[in-house]
């Protein structure tokens, strides 16, 4: 592996591993937005959460009997459910030890440990034989990696005709200054890749071998996301400030206060296929 990627994949682990006890508190299991039918539909945070994860497995196709590799699995949360909803076995990979501790426990304590494993692993170098999945979700972790290597990877472990369903950040809406500002800071503390175009996913997706088959701006579905964090937040102060000290959780304030005012990243769902052999004729 270059160095570059495994530099990466570090600075990834460190940073969930610093952010733990925030997430927590912010997301619970789903460590990703919400989603909002519409954004005024009084749809409650807790219920959002699911609904995104709902979105990805409306899209996957998967059935009893099927293999699901969720890269970047985080706590457990969208693993288990696709699990429970579908039938499928997911496997959920992690760069995170405590991540991959903790989903265990909780598919244990949800009764789906027969479903759903977990392991650690990295994206960018899965320990996982070529066309062993039938689908591959990777909801909000690409971002943490550079794309073209890990979307090379999921292609691998695909079947042909195998599905990769995706929730990725891109820019789809022009970006005024001070957003450019909020995206490069956004970028650096939370992120290691850049916030790529939505246009340019579709070709990005063909260089790894796969077809596209739908590119979905959701933005709007996931815009009330940074005003329940801020709740949260609000909720559990006592307990993040003695985790974080009150100036680390100042600077938590001001990044979900300017993502509320100048707004955040945009974002799509993506789902594309590994293409089958052509028949002969
Ligand atoms: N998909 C989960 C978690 C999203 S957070 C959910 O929706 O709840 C991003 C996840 O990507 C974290 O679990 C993080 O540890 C993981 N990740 C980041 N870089 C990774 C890498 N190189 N290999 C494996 N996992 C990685």
């Amino acid at each position: 592996m270059a160095a570059s990627t495994t530099t990466m994949t570090e600075k990834a682990r460190k940073y969930y591993e610093e952010i733990e006890a925030f997430y927590v508190s912010l997301y619970g299991p789903n460590f990703h937005h919400g989603y909002w039918p519409s954004p005024d539909d009084g749809t409650t945070y807790e219920r959002a959460l699911d609904n995104l994860t709902d979105q990805i497995i409306s899209r996957v196709g998967v059935g009893a009997g099927d293999r699901v590799l969720d890269v970047g699995c985080g706590m457990g949360g969208p693993a288990i459910r696709l699990a429970r909803a579908t039938g499928a076995r997911v496997t959920g990979i992690s760069n995170v030890a405590s991540q991959i501790r903790q989903a265990t426990a909780l598919a244990a304590a949800e009764g789906m440990a027969e479903l759903v494993t977990f392991e650690l692993a990295d994206a960018l170098a899965l320990p996982l034989p070529d066309a062993s999945f039938d689908a591959a979700i990777a909801v909000e972790s690409l971002i943490h990696m550079p794309r073209d290597p890990v979307l090379g990877e999921i292609a691998r472990i695909l079947r042909p005709g195998g599905r990769l369903v995706a929730a990725d950040f891109c820019l789809n809406s022009p970006v005024s200054e001070v957003r450019r500002e909020l995206l490069d800071l956004y970028q650096r503390l939370d992120t290691l890749s850049p916030i790529i175009g939505f246009d340019e996913f579709g070709p990005m997706i063909r260089r790894a071998g796969l077809q596209p088959i739908e590119l979905l701006d959701a933005t709007k579905h996931i815009e009330n996301s940074p005003r329940m964090w801020r709740d949260r937040m609000h909720a559990d102060r006592q307990n993040l400030t003695d985790r974080y000290g009150q100036e680390g959780l100042s600077g938590f304030d001001k990044l979900i206060d300017d993502v509320i005012t100048h707004g955040g990243p945009d974002y799509l769902f993506f789902t594309a296929r590994k293409p089958s052999p052509a028949r002969r004729p």
